[in-house]
């Protein structure tokens, strides 16, 4: 058994490609048909006869926006590390992407640090430009395609359990705004997975029929996103650059600008994202967007030349949270969540489809180890977790740091030493090819953050800081 969460978590970065699976289920559930739902259908479908994926959208049109996920017509970033594990269950997507008009660009020159070029940014990556609302639906084609996989058109409400395991999940057909059959129904299954995204009511569920919710962590930060269409008139191989990531310290947001973002997308269009914190709220109208992307790097303002596409959608998030699962003790059996039904985190980080498809991972790993079906999965919660720190880690921690800044909040002397440590390790990436390597490792979700904390590699920086001073 691997018990050191980094161990654990470079096993599943490393997993291999699912293998021959025993059967265990007759019927499996997925409640939600998001990504994070997407690809548990994927792998329960290795493991059950039926797997049936409840979902109040209809997902039988073309790659559109729907409302049960309403930040998917913001940018979504897919880092290389989800890249990678959205290849293991989904082979061939990347290219199937490509043909459909999505463009792999190299990461490296596209980061802008306070307006200035990162010469050692993303080297030897690829970043997949794609508008999420296709690549949820190039998986969900590639996986509703499996034997046994179905979706079931309906708002699940609620479960039912036989003794200390769930045994059913009621549903109403379709979803609440329509006419119609809306009369309860049960379904019956022999494994749940909760995949509802940010606001699930399986905390609520579990509550009423006397079982631990889980505790639900947050740190409050506010941001506000805004994502336009632009056509786009030159073609991925002529672009002088493919694409550009902008970040601005505390203190020198632009605009209200605090992190901006472009990318060529399919359909000949480029994607753009602006992002302020707490009352910065840039590029409300097509006219702010411009004018804000004008004092970016000159690739904003050549993005938004073109003609917009509708107009400009925005998006508000609260917090970072996460529901400690791992914690709770009375739980029923054949249950688990996936997904930011789990953890959901800053989006600027774009960590969410990652962790999706490693919580995936964690379900096949739990899977394969012949659990207890009728214990608590306790051993996938155990290893979830460790993808959830991962992931806190990173997003949480760089909040964590901006917002004790921000408030002159007096921090723990082992908390202020690891935020030094961060920031040498960060201005080292400028000047150090294989320290941003390592940082971009991370970031991107490839290895886990306690490789940044070896003693060698601060001292490294803290060298390669001292010349470059
Ligand atoms: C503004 C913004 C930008 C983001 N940018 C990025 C990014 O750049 N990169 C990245 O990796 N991630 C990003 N994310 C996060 C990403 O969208 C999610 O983490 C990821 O898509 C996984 O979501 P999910 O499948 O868990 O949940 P969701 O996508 O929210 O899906 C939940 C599904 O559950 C369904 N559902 C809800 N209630 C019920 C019910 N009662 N019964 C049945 N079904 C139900 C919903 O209809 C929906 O289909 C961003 C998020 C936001 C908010």
């Amino acid at each position: 058994m691997i018990e050191s969460p980094p161990a654990l978590f470079e096993a599943l970065v490393q997993a291999a490609p699912p293998g021959d699976a025993t059967l265990l289920f007759d019927t499996a559930c997925v409640i939600g048909g998001g990504i994070a739902g997407l690809l548990a259908a994927r792998v329960l479908s290795d493991r059950a006869r039926r797997v049936v994926v409840i979902e109040p959208d209809d997902l039988s049109g073309t790659a559109g926006p729907r409302p049960g996920v309403p930040q998917g017509l913001q940018v979504h970033t897919l880092l290389p590390g989800g890249q990678q594990w959205l290849e293991r269950w989904v082979p061939g997507l990347t290219k199937e992407a490509q043909e459909r008009g999505a463009s792999l660009v190299p990461g490296q020159g596209t980061t802008f640090l306070d307006g200035v070029p990162q010469a050692l940014d993303a080297e030897g990556h690829h970043l997949l430009a794609i508008g999420r609302p296709l690549l949820e639906s190039l998986i969900r084609d590639r996986v509703v395609s499996r034997p046994g996989v179905t979706v079931l058109r309906g708002r699940a409400i609620g479960l039912r359990y036989d003794g200390d395991a769930v045994d059913g999940v009621r549903y109403t057909s379709r979803s609440a705004g329509d006419q119609g059959d809306n009369g309860a129904r049960v379904l019956d299954v022999d494994f749940v997975v909760d995949a509802m995204g940010r606001s699930s009511r399986l905390s609520s569920w579990l509550g009423d029929s006397g079982y631990d919710q889980p505790r639900l962590e947050r740190l409050g930060i506010s941001i506000n996103y805004a994502t336009a269409l632009f056509e786009r008139s030159v073609e991925l191989a002529d672009l002088e650059r493919p694409g550009a990531l902008a970040l601005f310290t505390p203190g020198h947001s632009r605009h209200g600008v605090s992190t901006a973002a472009v990318q060529p997308i399919e359909g000949m269009r480029w994607i753009a994202m602006l992002m302020g914190y707490g009352d910065s709220r840039p590029g409300r109208t097509v006219a702010e967007f411009r004018a804000a992307c004008a004092a970016l790097p000159p690739v904003f303002a050549e993005a938004v030349a073109g003609d917009v596409v509708g107009g400009v959608e925005t998006y508000h998030q609260a917090d970072n949270r996460r529901r400690h699962f791992a914690d709770a003790d009375h739980l029923p059996a054949r249950l688990v969540a996936v997904g930011d039904a789990v953890a959901s985190f800053n989006p600027i980080y774009g960590q969410g489809m990652s962790s999706a498809a490693l919580h995936a991972s964690c379900l096949a790993a739990y899977l394969g180890g012949a659990p207890d079906l009728d214990a608590v999965a306790r051993e996938f919660y155990r290893t979830q977790q460790v993808v959830v720190d991962a992931a806190w880690a990173v997003s949480a921690g760089g909040d964590g740091a901006r917002l004790d800044a921000q408030n002159g909040t007096d921090v723990p002397q082992g908390v202020r030493e690891r935020r030094r440590a961060m920031d040498q390790i960060a201005a080292a990436t400028l000047v150090d090819g294989e320290l941003a390597h390592a940082f971009n490792d991370v970031s991107y979700m490839l290895r886990h953050p306690a490789v940044l904390a070896d003693p060698e590699l601060l001292a490294r920086a803290v060298a390669a800081n001292e010349r470059a001073a």
